[in-house]
């Protein structure tokens, strides 16, 4: 069983109200058992919603308290509900018995090698990323297939 970003399966669950459907994520889970979920929705956030960048470091650096979520026009501070929604991530795996999760690449919330740091790409993950990863869930990107 895989946890799975749910836009990836073509839940318009995106900020921007679209979908991010990957006919490979699709292809390389087929007869597989899926769990899919967007921790951002999740967490209560609407679609759409203002898009959001980490600010001061990645998703490790936000659970240690160093960096924050901030909505990218009007800064508004959304690392709680960001963190809400990695933790209900974190619930469903335990729930499940998941080990494994398949997460959208350079979100602030489920990328897991590139994430965007104040307007810029950087090295990181993301906050329910990082969080799985603590909690020893392999995770691996739609940028790995
Ligand atoms: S939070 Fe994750 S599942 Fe939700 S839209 Fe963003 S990348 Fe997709």
């Amino acid at each position: 069983m895989v946890l799975v970003s749910a836009c990836l399966l073509g839940e318009a669950v995106r900020y921007d109200g679209r979908s991010q459907r990957s006919e490979k994520v699709l292809a390389a889970l087929e007869g597989k058992e899926v769990v899919p979920l967007c921790p951002e929705v999740g967490s209560g956030l609407p679609i759409p919603r203002p898009p959001v960048d980490l600010s001061g470091g990645t998703g490790v650096d936000v659970w240690a308290g160093h960096a924050r979520a901030l909505e990218r026009e009007a800064r508004v501070d959304r690392t709680e509900d960001f963190q809400r929604g990695a933790r209900l991530a974190l619930a469903a795996t335990r729930r499940f018995g998941i080990t494994v999760a398949l997460l959208k690449e350079k979100s602030p919330s489920c990328g897991s090698q590139r994430v965007y740091e104040s307007g810029t790409l950087r090295p990181g993950e993301g906050i329910t990323t990082a969080l799985l990863r603590a909690e020893g869930v392999t995770v691996l990107s739609d940028e790995d297939l």
